[in-house]
């Protein structure tokens, strides 16, 4: 895709090598020719993170920037996602990813690979990638903004954008946001051997999502052949303090405590088998941290923008945070690669702010949802959430009415201006 610009954006700032950062940089350059300079505050080769599953609208950004084939081979793809409940009676199949439908099948994969092949290309496609920078200021004028790390050095930028994560520091100098605790948490062990689970797990389809009174455990192959799986569980938890939640992680004993006592009896033998057996030590703890709904993604002059993480984090409960930060990096490509954008940038961004901000109220919706969906229950109202989930699906088939989320394409924002 070319554009024909009059006066061309140059010079932009990326505040965060993570996901969002290194798609944007890709697309801008590829799709634009339009070049910038990705600032990373952790050393090249961090590899922070877990399995996420990324869902066709977010594989399509991938495909777009040119890295998807390198990270297909790197993750399990599947298209149905099995839902069932903990008398392993099943609720319903969810085209998660579809080569039919979407295009493009769900790709469970780190998030590490994904930000290492984004970065790998980057660096291919002669974009300048500096690690060890932590933004820690920033001034801005009518023409453009003075950025400064911590180590004091200073840079201009015409645009800054913060990609910069759930704690951004560019959102903190831009507005006043306080990031709070969504009163959910996660429990992650993965790598295990598929063929190391109990038996019964031959019954079911993986991935397998299975709810029940004490809460809620999914099952996802994770590697190309799919014969390594992780297993997770969210699950509403008090607040916790900074120092009470790196205790709670490091305090491997009481986690796997926490699933046995969940998930010790009454569910399927597989669920019970794989959280009680798994090796403690493996187990991780992610406390889940929200940015409350944000009237703006810029600063007043524009000049600074906000995408992912850093404009709109919420629970991982619909899968969605890395999808729709990619889907935030072309669209505002597409966007400031407009004629007109570099002299006009505040009418450009109000219309990609709105459109943004629309579909993520949606998606948050359904991540809300999903968080109650998961949560422990007295015995009748679980199984009214359960006969709801079957009923959906009955009524909906396996497309779960998620064509809006499944089926964006970021190229449509076009179409906008
Ligand atoms: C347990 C768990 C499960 C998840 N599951 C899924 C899933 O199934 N599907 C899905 O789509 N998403 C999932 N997510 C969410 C997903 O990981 C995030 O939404 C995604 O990583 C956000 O990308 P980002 O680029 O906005 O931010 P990040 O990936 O957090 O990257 C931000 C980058 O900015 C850097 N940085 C921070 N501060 C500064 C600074 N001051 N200066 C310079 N650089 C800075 C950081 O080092 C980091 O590299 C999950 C998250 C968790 C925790």
């Amino acid at each position: 895709m070319t554009s024909s610009n009059s006066v061309k954006v140059t010079n932009v700032a990326i505040i965060g090598g993570g996901v969002a950062g290194p798609a944007l940089a890709l697309c801008l350059k590829k799709h634009h020719n339009i070049m910038s300079t990705i600032y990373e505050l952790r050393p090249a080769g961090d590899e922070r993170g877990v399995n996420i599953a990324l869902a066709p609208n977010g594989v399509r950004v991938l495909q777009h920037v040119g890295v998807y084939d390198e990270l297909r081979a790197q993750g399990f793809s599947y298209e149905q996602l099995q839902i069932s409940n903990a008398h392993s009676q099943p609720l319903g199949r969810l085209w998660h990813g579809s080569r039919k439908h979407y295009n493009f099948q769900c790709l469970r994969i780190h998030r590490s690979t994904v930000q290492k092949e984004l970065l790998k290309e980057a660096k291919a496609q002669g974009i300048p990638i500096v690690y060890g920078k932590k933004l820690v200021a920033l001034t801005e004028k009518h023409d453009g903004v003075e950025i400064t790390f911590a180590d004091n050095e200073t840079v201009s930028a015409s645009f800054v954008i913060g990609a910069d994560g759930v704690h951004s520091n560019v959102r903190d100098l831009i507005m006043g946001t306080e990031t709070g605790y969504s009163g959910f948490m996660g429990i992650i062990g993965m790598r295990l051997a598929r063929d190391k689970l109990h038996k019964s797990v031959q019954d079911v389809i993986l991935p397998d999502f299975v709810f029940g009174k004490t809460g809620f455990v999914a099952i996802m192959p994770s590697n190309y052949d799919g014969t390594e799986v992780d297993f997770f569980s969210t699950m509403p938890y008090p607040s916790h303090s900074r120092k009470e939640w790196d205790e709670l992680s490091q305090d491997k004993t009481k986690l796997q405590a926490i699933l046995r006592e969940r998930f010790g009896k009454d569910w399927p033998e597989f669920v019970v088998g794989i959280t009680r057996d798994y090796k403690k030590e493996g187990l991780e703890l992610y406390p889940f941290f929200e940015v409350p709904p944000l009237d703006r993604w810029t600063s007043t002059g524009g000049r600074v923008i906000l995408i992912g993480d850093a404009a709109h984090a919420f629970t991982p409960q619909a899968g969605q945070g890395a999808a729709v930060g990619l889907e935030d990096a072309e669209t505002l490509a597409h966007t400031m690669s407009r004629e007109g954008f570099a002299t006009d940038h505040m009418r450009f961004l109000k219309i990609w702010e709105k459109h943004r901000q629309a579909r993520l109220v949606q998606v948050k919706r359904l991540t809300d949802i999903n968080g109650r969906l998961r949560s422990p229950d007295p015995p009748l109202v679980q199984s009214l959430k359960e006969w709801i989930m079957w009923a959906n699906f009955k009524w909906s088939g396996p497309m779960g009415k998620l064509e809006w989320l499944f089926g964006y394409n970021a190229e449509d924002i076009l179409s906008h201006y």
